[in-house]
């Protein structure tokens, strides 16, 4: 059976439950009415001005008790009716008016459109509940604004991350085609400059891709010894740091420190600063690669004499496709995702990264994680 539309309305129910209270009320009422009358009758009897024995005054009385019984009860029922009807209507009425305020709420939201997240409920009323809902509901909108503002911005930024390889791959292709007396040499170099451009686009391609995964299943983790880590991580760089004149130091921690986690992101992690305090350091320059413990925390300490960053553009650098100068963080290869991911790594750890700079002086980057602890 198909329910009317009005009967499915909190106006509805409301105006059910006003009207069934006032019927118990009746009901109260007239169960007590009834009850003192029937309890009085050998009071009656006792009070009578005739004589007890006089059967036929005592059944007038009787008659008469029950005529009005009778009739208390018909009105009764009538009044109960009548109650129905006007605590229905009246609860009706009355829930329809306290319940306005919700319907402008209710029309206002339906005019917020994906297309139009700009918009605001704005309600002005009186601190009331509506108002309370009418402001939770605002909130909520920014933050949608907001996520989908940076969404966009990702994507933007994305494409553009990519477009840019794409392009010099495309016109290096270009240019050959043209180029009618092209050497062996010529087409080396072309294919060295695609090669350069894939690997670009693979290395923003991986960046987005681990950036878009949720947080890492805590069945991969392992007791990971920081120590050992670090080690690897100065081997695999240490050549390329070499290649262009950078010292990297090894500070090893004294006792043995472990932290739990996913080895393999950690060290992600950490090649990703060590990367940086090579390419943004300068001919000479050191890199120091340390890890110790404090009450709390294992730290693994990234410490460069490079170019530094300014105070201005450090709350930024964790941003996806920040780069404090785009033309010498791309002639290195960056992507404007390393930062972004060791972040990301960090928080998936439960830990914190922070950093320290001073312009033309050099950086030290933190990774602080929660101490490994015996299950
Ligand atoms: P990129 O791929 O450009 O290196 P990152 O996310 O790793 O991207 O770093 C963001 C920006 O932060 C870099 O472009 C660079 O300007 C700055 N930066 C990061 N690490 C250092 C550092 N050790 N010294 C100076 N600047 C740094």
């Amino acid at each position: 059976m198909k329910i009317p539309a009005f009967m499915k309305t909190i106006r509805f129910r409301l105006a059910l439950w006003y009207s069934a209270f006032l019927i118990i009320l009746l009901l109260v009422l007239v169960i007590g009415i009834n009850t003192a009358v029937v309890r009085s009758r050998p009071t009656i009897q006792v009070f009578s001005p005739f004589p007890s024995d006089s059967q036929s005054w005592q059944q007038t009385i009787e008659d008469e008790r029950s005529r009005n019984m009778q009739d208390f009860r018909n009105y009764s029922l009538i009044g109960a009716g009548a109650v129905l009807v006007l605590g229905a209507v009246g609860g009706y009425f009355l829930s329809g008016m306290m319940l306005k305020p919700v319907d402008r709420v209710s029309s206002l939201a339906a005019r917020i459109s994906h297309a139009n997240l700009k918009e605001r409920i704005n309600y002005q009323g009186p601190d009331d509940e509506v108002k309370r809902l009418a402001d939770t509901f605002d909130n909520m909108l920014r933050r949608l604004e907001n996520a989908f503002e940076s969404q966009q911005q990702f994507i933007q930024d994305a494409s553009h991350e990519l477009r840019t390889p794409i392009a010099v791959a495309q016109t290096n292709i270009e240019v050959m085609e043209m180029n009618q007396k092209a050497t062996a040499e010529d087409y080396r170099h072309l294919t060295e400059v695609i090669k350069l451009s894939l690997e670009r686009m693979n290395s923003v391609n991986n960046g987005l891709l681990l950036l878009s995964e949720g947080t890492p299943a805590k069945s991969r983790w392992t007791k990971v010894d920081v120590a050992s880590l670090i080690n690897e991580v100065s081997a695999e760089t240490d050549a390329g740091a070499k290649a262009v004149g950078i010292n990297l130091e090894l500070q090893p921690p004294t006792s043995e420190i472990s932290v739990m986690g996913d080895a393999m992101l950690i060290k992600q992690a950490v090649i990703n600063l060590v990367d940086n305090a090579i390419k943004y350091n300068r001919p000479g320059g050191a890199v120091k690669l340390s890890a110790y413990v404090d009450a709390t925390s294992t730290i693994i300490e990234v410490q460069d004499t490079g170019i530094g960053i300014a105070p201005t553009d450090l709350p930024y650098i964790f941003d996806r496709f920040y780069r404090v100068d785009k033309s010498r963080s791309r002639d290195r290869g960056g992507s404007g995702l390393g930062l972004a991911i060791v972040k990301k790594i960090v928080d998936d750890h439960g830990g914190t990264v922070s950093v320290e700079s001073t312009l033309d002086q050099g950086s030290i980057f933190r990774i602080s994680l929660p101490k490994y602890q015996q299950t």
